[in-house]
C-alpha cells in the first residue's frame, strides 16, 4: 500500500507510483488518456518501471499503439530511467525542454524527438500547456491542464504532507532560479486546484493558495 495516493481517482489522469521500493523513495509517473491518444509523463527509474506503465496502460483499457508521445519533465534518471525499455515495447515521440536534451540522452541514450522551449499547447485535455520551470534542471517543464485545474509540476514543486516547497538547493541546478519559478507560476494566475508531484504528497485541493505559502513571511505565532 502506497500511503501518498488517495483513494480519490481523477477524471483521465492515472498516477503511477515507482521505484516503490527501490533507493530514494518513490517517483511518479503519470498517464494522461486524452481524447485522442495516450500521453505518458515521466518513465520511472528503472526497467521495473517501464514495465509498471505498461501494466498500467493496459489496465487502463488502452492498447499499446494508444501511447503516442512521452513527455519527460526534465532530464533526472529516476525520470528518465525507464526509457531504454519502454522504447523497446512501444512506440512513441519524445518530448522535452531544449537545456534538458543534452541530459536525456546522456541519461537514457534517447534522441529528444520533440523539443520545446515553453509556451506551446497541446491539443489534449482541453489544451495542455508546457510551462517552462527551470531551477530543478535548466530544461525543467511542467504542464498545466485547465480542464482538470490540474498542475503537473515534475520536480519543480517538492511536497512534504502536501506543504509545497520549492525544489531545495541541494537538488537544484540553479536554487535562485527554482525559487524564480514559483513565483512565476503565482504570477501566471492559473486556477490550479490540483498540483501532482515527482515525489511526495498530490494536494488536490486549493492548489494555488499552498503554491501562494511558498512565497508567505514567516508565521508568527
Ligand atoms: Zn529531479
Amino acid at each position: 500500500m502506497v500511503s501518498i495516493l488517495k483513494d480519490e481517482q481523477i477524471d483521465g489522469i492515472e498516477i503511477i507510483p515507482c521505484r516503490v521500493n527501490g533507493p530514494r523513495g518513490i517517483v511518479k509517473s503519470f498517464l494522461l488518456l486524452a481524447e485522442e491518444r495516450t500521453i505518458l509523463v515521466d518513465t520511472g527509474f528503472s526497467d521495473a518501471d517501464a514495465d509498471l506503465i505498461v501494466d498500467r496502460l493496459e489496465k487502463a483499457g488502452k492498447k499499446h499503439n494508444d501511447l503516442k508521445l512521452c513527455i519527460l519533465t526534465h532530464r533526472h534518471g529516476d525520470h528518465a530511467g525507464g526509457l531504454p525499455k519502454l522504447k523497446k515495447i512501444l512506440k512513441f515521440d519524445l518530448m522535452a525542454h531544449e537545456l534538458d536534451v543534452a541530459g536525456v540522452k546522456k541519461v537514457s541514450g534517447s534522441d529528444v524527438d520533440r523539443v520545446v522551449k515553453g509556451g506551446e499547447v497541446l491539443p489534449d485535455c482541453g489544451g495542455i500547456r508546457i510551462l517552462h520551470t527551470p531551477g530543478h534542471t535548466p530544461g525543467s517543464i511542467s504542464l498545466y491542464l485547465p480542464r482538470a485545474k490540474t498542475l503537473i509540476a515534475g520536480d519543480a514543486i517538492l511536497s512534504a504532507g502536501e506543504h509545497l516547497i520549492p525544489s531545495p538547493h541541494y537538488l537544484c541546478s540553479d536554487p535562485e532560479q527554482a525559487q524564480n519559478t514559483v513565483v512565476q507560476l503565482i504570477n501566471m494566475n492559473l486556477d490550479i486546484q490540483r498540483v501532482l508531484v515527482g515525489h511526495g504528497d498530490d494536494v488536490y485541493k486549493d492548489g494555488g493558495r499552498r503554491l501562494h505559502r511558498i512565497v508567505e513571511g514567516p508565521r508568527e505565532d
